[in-house]
């Protein structure tokens, strides 16, 4: 299983008018081709895309060669989640623009790592940038993870920061029929609640943040909603705390989730498939924000990297009643359900209400996985992660 993470380094920039003409350059070579597979009608394979704008990315625009093939895999791998979409009926065909706030490197060919330098490929040769190398990098910087095609991007404040994509190959944990699996339920009374297998269980609550995002949220309704500059600058000060005391936040749930699995030699973590859940009209509205809202999918997604890196694997799973149905004899309803106690109207079985989601999402990673094994999958379907 490939591990991946992405790591943000600060660059010493002494030349900012050097990356941004080659960023620029850059950006103009991906809108052109970005029009050329637009007139297409559909995207085409990267190698044939590459021969009919090879020399107009080169000669016309300027581009060195590593960066017209930069550019042409990266707009066929635009037009290729387009084209699913359109599939999907969630979009229609149409050109895509690209800012010039970003650019596409290659290691190895257009850009290197050598102690504290990045070395980068510019309109006018090869220049070294100085990063700014903190402790917490030093894990991916010891030479046990490879890099992956990275990217420059010019950050609101004006600066250059090179998103470092580092990927390793981890050790999967092979599923056999003594596999231990885990249930990770989110947001109903607790943050997260887990329940593995061997029934062993834990609530996690998350601390003060939870109560912070009400809190900011109340707070954000009494702003006046056209608002003086003055309010704005609070709202945008507000989001931008209320966004990072989440981040801090999942990112320590998450260490203590995965760290959870591990104790318990948990082997597959089956998580709820949020996506598409607005649609659903038998979630509570309740339950409908707290899912709808970007949080949970960022936990998930560490919780997905982190337990990668330790070979154990996740899936996405259906999450419709999960809160409803009796772990036992899986009768559902309504009426198993009554605050935080949990009985079942059918067989008596009782529990506390938050732990019934999380072992209902473990039996389901459980009988999902035996299932895949049946029909011949060693693997279970890789979510695409966002690398952000
Ligand atoms: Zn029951």
């Amino acid at each position: 299983m490939l591990a991946a993470k992405t790591i943000i380094l600060k660059m010493d920039c002494p030349d900012p008018d050097r990356l941004d003409r080659t960023v620029w350059t850059y950006t103009e070579g991906m809108n052109y081709v970005s029009a050329v597979v637009h007139n297409l009608g559909k995207p085409k394979g990267s190698a044939a895309l590459q021969k009919i704008v090879y020399s107009a990315l080169r000669e016309k625009i300027g581009l060195k060669s590593q960066m017209s093939f930069n550019v042409v895999r990266q707009v066929t791998g635009t037009y290729r989640t387009l084209q699913e979409q359109v599939r999907a009926k969630k979009t229609v065909w149409q050109q895509i623009m690209y800012a010039p706030t970003s650019m596409t490197f290659s290691f190895g060919r257009d850009f290197s790592l050598d102690g504290d330098d990045i070395g980068l490929t510019t309109l006018n040769g090869r220049r070294k940038y100085r990063f700014f190398r903190y402790p917490h990098m030093e894990q991916y910087l010891d030479g046990t993870w490879k890099f992956g095609a990275s990217k420059l991007v010019k950050h609101l404040d004006g600066t250059y920061y090179f998103h470092l994509c580092c990927e390793r190959e981890t050790e999967t944990r092979e599923v056999t029929k003594s596999s231990t699996f885990m249930g990770v339920d989110l947001g109903q009374n607790f943050l997260a609640v887990t329940s593995t297998t061997d029934r062993k269980c834990r609530f996690f609550c998350g601390g003060k943040a939870k109560d912070l995002r009400n809190v900011y949220s109340t707070m954000r309704k009494r702003l006046p909603s056209k608002g003086t500059r003055s309010a704005k600058r609070m709202l945008k000060h507000l989001s931008g705390r209320e966004r990072r005391l989440m981040t801090d936040m999942n990112h320590r749930v998450s260490k203590e989730i995965v760290s959870f699995a591990v104790q318990n030699n948990v082997d597959v973590i089956g998580l709820e498939d949020l996506s598409g859940i607005g649609d659903r009209t038998k979630i509570s509205k309740r339950r409908r924000y707290t899912h709808h809202s970007w949080a949970f999918f960022e936990l998930q997604t560490f919780i997905e990297y982190k337990a990668r890196e330790k070979g154990i694997s996740t899936i996405y799973l259906d999450p419709a009643y999960t809160s409803q149905t009796c772990p036992r004899c899986n009768h559902i309803s309504k009426n198993n359900r009554n605050g935080r106690s949990f009985v079942c109207e059918c067989c008596g079985h009782s529990l506390h209400a938050d732990l019934i989601g999380a072992q209902n999402i473990e039996s389901r990673a459980r009988t999902y996985r035996y299932t895949l094994e049946v029909q011949g999958c060693s693997q279970p379907p890789i979510r695409e992660l966002s690398t952000r």
